[in-house]
């Protein structure tokens, strides 16, 4: 894949579209459309606001779902050159305090407008935002270069989420290679799926407003269902679709869902998770036409920084698919002894917010450049293709969620009827179908298990995400030790998956 050298801006390319094409459709919902017009009004006014009204560079929070407000706020704080931090509104209380505390955000915007937020820092919703009656400016220098212009809060080990800072240059390195290496064209129609709060819709996001495209959202309820999801897919003419292979593995799941009844899909991008051969095979056989990439990265390296087509010849060659050649301004280098995928280049990010200590473990330089140890265990064939093997530690994804073990076992430790908790995955075809918690409880006034279940399962929904909160609870006495007085993971590990 070549990358074009041509370094296009992501912020002055939205301002570009927002100005000269306003009529120009941006986002389609199930109530209404949006225009790139309205984008650059509302994020205008918002702009103008935070300008004349702040005067720290914390960054803003931006709390909802994936409604329109989400994306015009995301822009206008960037037009008024702070960072922004997107939320969804699922977060539990205590995560979202715990997320707070970390970013000591400036403003909350609350795009959410009926749930509430504890807390003592300023927050504002949408609506009094757009209200704002001051002078609304039209021009603005905005983020650039080395400014972060998002932070995302992604699962810690310690049981505190870590907010990976990505600067304008990152962003764009990224939204270059994608509008170049994956022959996307200007005004398509983009999936929009995930949550802005995990930075794989930044894969749709950034590109799409850079050139001129429609972001078509499909939100959570929506999705809940087969039958809502069935009903609302095909209304949305998708030309673009983004999602982790989870989501296509659901779709798949309705026969229908075909070339002949999706015309308009011609590219369908992965990111995330493994990419398994079955799904990829069952997906060339219902769109014999459209082009299916598997790319990867982690959030830290601004979403992805390989991809690679999946034709039915990469099928017929490889039994565990590839994940890609490595954009053209970054390197990987394999760590000879552990194997891991250590990733040098532009879309590195520059740490963590406020978090020396984790910053200092994960990022480094190499001859240079900016560098991260992903713990991904992977390596490079002849031809600079890139496998993954699995990980080097205790970190997960389960239905394309970013999970460290080690944060659940935390939290579910902190429960006043558990003593010991230690989390295993469940796999199935290289992937992770669920989480086991096994645990030693103590003090425990229940009679049957499932009450004590509960129990544990009501106390840590205060703080896990509902995708982290295990879906099965086994209850010992003890745990196998090995010989040097650990927990024997890999016999609890056996049991689980036998
Ligand atoms: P996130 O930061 O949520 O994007 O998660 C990054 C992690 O997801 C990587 O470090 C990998 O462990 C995993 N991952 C991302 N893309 C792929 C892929 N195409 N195949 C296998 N694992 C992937």
């Amino acid at each position: 894949m070549n990358s074009n050298v041509d370094n296009k801006l992501t912020l002055s390319d939205i301002t570009k579209w927002t100005k000269q094409f306003p009529e120009r459709l941006v986002y389609q919902t199930k109530e209404r459309n949006y225009t790139y017009g309205e984008l650059g009004e509302q994020s205008n006014k918002i702009a103008s606001y935070l300008q004349q009204t702040i005067s720290t560079p914390k960054p803003i929070v931006v709390f909802g779902d994936l409604q329109f407000e989400m994306v015009a706020a995301f822009v206008g704080i960037s037009k008024a050159g702070l960072p922004y931090i997107p939320i969804s509104s699922d977060t539990p209380q205590d995560r979202l305090q715990l997320i707070l505390q970390t970013a000591e955000p400036a403003l909350i915007i609350r795009v959410d407008e009926q749930k509430e937020i504890n807390s003592t820092i300023p927050q504002m919703t949408y609506t009094q935002l757009l209200q704002f009656d001051g002078t609304v400016e039209t021009e603005f220098t905005g983020v650039q270069r080395d400014d972060t212009y998002y932070i995302i809060f992604t699962s810690g080990t310690t049981g505190v989420p870590k907010g990976v800072q990505i600067s304008h240059a990152n962003l764009s390195s990224f939204v270059n290679w994608m509008l170049t290496d994956f022959d996307l064209k200007e005004g398509a129609n983009y999936l929009a799926q995930a949550a802005y709060s995990f930075d794989l819709s930044v894969m749709g996001l950034y590109p799409a407003l850079a050139s001129g495209s429609i972001l078509s959202p499909l939100k959570k309820e929506e999705t809940a269902n087969f039958k809502q999801l069935f009903a609302r897919l095909p209304e949305l003419s998708i030309e673009n679709w983004i999602s982790t292979p989870s989501f296509i593995d659901i779709c798949l799941m309705e026969t229908t869902f075909d070339a002949e009844h999706y015309p308009t899909i011609s590219h369908f991008l992965f990111c995330g998770e493994e990419l398994t051969h079955a799904t990829a095979t069952l997906l060339h056989e219902r769109f014999p036409q459209a082009k299916i990439f598997n790319t990867y990265g982690p959030t830290e390296a601004t979403v992805a920084i390989s991809g690679v087509e999946i034709t039915q010849d990469v099928l017929d060659t490889y039994k565990r698919l590839p994940i890609g050649y490595v954009k053209s301004d970054s390197r990987i280098i394999i760590d000879e002894e552990t194997r891991e995928i250590n990733i040098v280049g532009p879309t590195i990010s520059k740490g963590y917010l406020n978090n020396p200590t984790k910053t200092k473990e994960a990022f480094f330089e190499f001859e240079g450049q900016p560098a991260y140890h992903t713990g991904d265990a992977g390596s490079l064939d002849e031809k600079g293709l890139l496998f993954y093997e699995g990980r080097i530690d205790f970190q997960v994804k389960l239905h394309g969620y970013r999970i460290e073990l080690e944060e659940v076992e935390h939290h579910l430790a902190q429960c006043a009827y558990v003593k010991h908790a230690i989390v295993i995955p469940k796999w199935q075809d290289h992937k992770v179908q669920q989480l086991i918690a096994v645990v030693i409880p103590e003090n425990s006034p229940f009679e049957k298990p499932f009450q004590l279940t509960k129990a544990i399962r009501e106390e840590v929904a205060q703080t896990l995400m509902d995708y982290m909160i295990p879906k099965r609870f086994i209850y010992k006495e003890t745990f196998p030790m090995t010989q040097n007085g650990k927990v024997d993971r890999k016999a609890l590990h056996a049991e689980v998956n036998q």
